[in-house]
């Protein structure tokens, strides 16, 4: 049961000494009821205290992790209902199903999508992370052959599916160091499965068709000591399947429903035929709630767009999209080349670099880390002036790349070519460019 911010406040040190971010202890103890703060925020709780608290302070959905190496799926953790209010946490894994009742061409061409399909976007490869393998053939040797297959051809995180125990069994054996989610526990099954997940440390979908039974489920579950859940409400009609989605994610959070308390797995592939509405389901389900949906096939046209929808999604709204500091040179640049500068911010970055691909003349494009600000705002909180910039150029290696000494800024923030000259010293020349990044092309035309 979790404790309230009363309990919990009875447990802190009690000296408001503003550490934690809040002003009083009590502020402190209500956010970590209500799941807005974590209790390492503290540095004088006592460990009495936290082994106390740890219930209280576990996020309300519990995060977990499937796959490894580079490509491992982290969901869960999340702790708001909307993303304004402060940020969705871990982006839900998209998965392809691949059957092993497939004919090999099929399960071919699928695996090559997982490999291919992968997009560059504000400076982020977006691309789909898991591959459901289903034993739907009933026979575990063509299961565990076709997960070998999957396992040595991509870094898929996998989903092992499967309604045999001893066929599961025999998929986990082949790809334990892979830990991938074992689907799914029922009433039928949950002892065997719930030693098999134990067994390998992986962490196990748990399905059952009433949020009551779905309840006891995962409490009998954790009660053998597993942690890591996903939760399957069984419902296969959207309408069913998105207010399931809804319940859980309020009784986790708003109800403290330790029992819900865990990422959801949805099946966008068993709720119609009709590619195109399988898409716009996945693309419900990502904004509400899901923690993984698994897609019957990936088709460029729809995976690119629910690609960015969960991108835009899971992106803190607190937080502008940046891009690292560091010169970028556009259309292979030599030394005599034209330098270019403008600030971090990722849409700054593409709309500049736009401009200047498009001009086709080679140029080094250095980004200035300005905090995701953009040029003019950057200038105006103090950010993007005369001195930050001299200082950002000369450390920045560009020197090493051009023999000239000639650098152009947006003609927005023509103010600070006199203090950038002074930090530069005489052997630079500071260039005006346009006002406008739409005019960058024909500038550049035009000999920079
Ligand atoms: Fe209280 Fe700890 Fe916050 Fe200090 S850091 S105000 S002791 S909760």
């Amino acid at each position: 049961m979790a404790l309230t911010g009363i309990q919990i406040f009875k447990l802190l040190p009690k000296t408001n000494c503003k550490e934690c971010g809040v002003p009083t202890c009590l502020a402190f103890a209500m956010n970590l009821a209500a799941g807005k703060a974590e209790l390492s925020a503290c540095p004088y709780v006592s460990e009495e205290a936290k082994a106390m608290l740890s219930e209280a302070s576990a996020p309300p959905i519990r995060p977990l992790a499937i796959g490894s190496g580079e490509n491992v799926v982290r969901i869960g953790g999340e702790t708001v209902l909307f993303r304004h209010e402060k940020t969705f946490v871990n982006k839900p894994g998209i998965a392809v199903l691949i059957s092993d009742a497939l004919p090999e061409a099929e399960v071919n061409s699928r695996l090559k999508k997982f490999k291919e399909f992968k997009y560059e976007r504000v400076g982020l490869t977006l691309r789909p992370e898991m591959i459901a393998v289903k034993n739907e053939s009933g026979d575990s040797q063509k299961f565990v052959t076709l997960i070998n297959k999957v396992k040595s051809e991509t870094d898929a995180a996998l989903i092992l599916m499967s309604q045999n125990a001893e066929s599961l069994a025999e998929g986990v054996k082949v790809c334990a160091d892979r830990v991938p989610l074992i689907y799914a526990a029922t009433n039928g099954n949950s002892e065997a499965l719930a030693n098999l997940a134990k067994e390998h440390k992986c962490p196990l979908a748990v399905k059952a068709d009433t949020f009551e039974a779905l309840s006891q489920l995962s409490d009998k579950l954790t009660g053998t000591d597993l942690k890591d859940l996903v939760l399957d409400s069984g419902s296969r009609t959207v309408r069913k399947a998105f207010e399931d989605q809804i319940y859980i994610r309020r009784a986790a959070l708003n109800q403290k429903n330790r029992s819900l308390g865990f990422p959801t797995i949805a099946f966008p592939c068993e709720m119609t035929n009709d590619p195109m509405k399988e898409a716009l389901i996945a693309a419900t389900f990502i904004a509400k709630y899901a923690g993984i949906v698994v897609l019957s096939n990936f088709y460029g046209e729809s995976l690119f767009p629910l690609l960015v929808e969960r991108l835009n999604i899971y992106t803190d709204p607190q937080r502008p999209m940046t891009m690292q500091q560091g010169i970028y040179p556009i259309g292979s640049p030599n030394e005599n080349s034209p330098v270019l500068i403008t600030t971090n911010f990722s849409l700054t970055y593409f709309i500049v670099s736009a401009e200047i691909e498009a001009s086709r003349v080679p140029s080094w494009l250095l980004v200035m880390d300005t905090e995701g600000l953009s040029v003019l705002t950057a200038w105006a909180a103090g950010k993007f002036v005369g001195d930050a910039i001299g200082g950002f150029i000369k450390k920045s290696g560009i020197t090493e790349k051009v023999k000239h000494r000639r650098v152009v800024i947006p003609g927005s923030v023509a103010a600070v070519s006199g203090d950038l000259e002074e930090e530069l010293g005489k052997d630079w020349e500071v260039k005006i460019g346009p006002r406008e990044a739409a005019h960058l092309t024909a500038y550049l035309k035009l000999g920079a």
